[in-house]
């Protein structure tokens, strides 16, 4: 699981966000939702390491990682874009992690398969990146995350770059291999329909602030404020 207190980051005398604080359950599904540039993508590089905060603490399966490098924390994240490797293929790309933790090519091999199969690869081992498609590449990101057996996984919308259709079908993937697994995740989107559909609880975001933390329903049909309703869509 995951707790966060108090979290504070500043870029220089912009703060991008200020006491931020919530709890996410061992398994649970959490969407992080809010309008552009409300601070997702920075909160969650802070979970991840790539952020250093500038106050608060950061707790995983509680132990306190505020200070842990990206490395150390046992944290799997999917990014917007790709990010990967473009002159290495898919197992290369999945197994590269891997080989940084030093295991043997043998255990390696075993591990790539795995997750190749948990994410419907099979066959693509052997694709460079510009060989697949934007959905086969966003699998094999998420497979990437996936195999070095992540505490926590974060995924920065990571369906945004595909059409309607794929896009309706990688995320129940997602959300499939997430119960499969017992994953806690943090999922950010700035689509709600999306939030509604996928999440345990949505944590909606603006500003800098959680506005609101609920279920679904709980969100939809008692926002707390108005910025909660119009962004729900539920303005009765
Ligand atoms: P989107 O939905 O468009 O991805 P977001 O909610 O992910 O938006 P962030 O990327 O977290 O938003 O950005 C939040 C704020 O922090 C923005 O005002 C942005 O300009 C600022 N910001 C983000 N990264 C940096 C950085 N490296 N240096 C300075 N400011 C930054
Ligand atoms: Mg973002």
């Amino acid at each position: 699981y995951v707790n966060v207190t108090q979290l504070t980051k500043r870029f220089g005398d912009n703060t991008v966000f200020n006491d931020i604080h919530f709890t996410v359950e061992q398994g649970e599904f959490v969407t992080l939702l809010g309008p552009s540039g409300c601070g997702k993508s920075t909160l969650l590089r802070s979970l991840a390491g790539l952020n250093p905060v500038d106050g608060g603490e950061i707790w995983v399966n509680g132990e306190n990682i505020t200070h842990h490098s990206p490395q150390q924390r046992g944290i799997g994240m999917v990014f917007q874009s790709y990010a990967l490797f473009p002159n290495m293929t898919t197992a290369e790309n999945i197994a590269f992690g891997l080989k940084m933790k030093g295991m043997g090519q043998q255990e390696i091999q075993t591990q790539v398969q795995q997750v190749i199969e948990l994410v419907a690869l099979k066959g693509k081992e052997k694709h460079y990146p510009h060989q697949l498609s934007g959905g086969q590449r966003q699998r094999v990101a998420l497979a990437r995350a996936l195999v070095v057996k992540p505490r926590i996984l974060l995924l920065d919308e990571p369906l945004s770059a595909l059409d309607a259709k794929i896009r309706k079908h990688l995320r129940q993937q997602i959300r499939d291999i997430q119960t499969e697994l017992n994953l806690t995740t943090i999922f950010v989107t700035h689509d709600q329909e999306e939030a509604m559909i996928l999440s345990d609880r949505i944590f909606l975001m603006n500003q800098g602030k959680i506005v609101q933390q609920g279920s679904p329903e709980q969100i939809y049909t008692q926002p707390a404020n108005e910025f909660v309703a119009q962004f729900m869509g539920n303005t009765n």
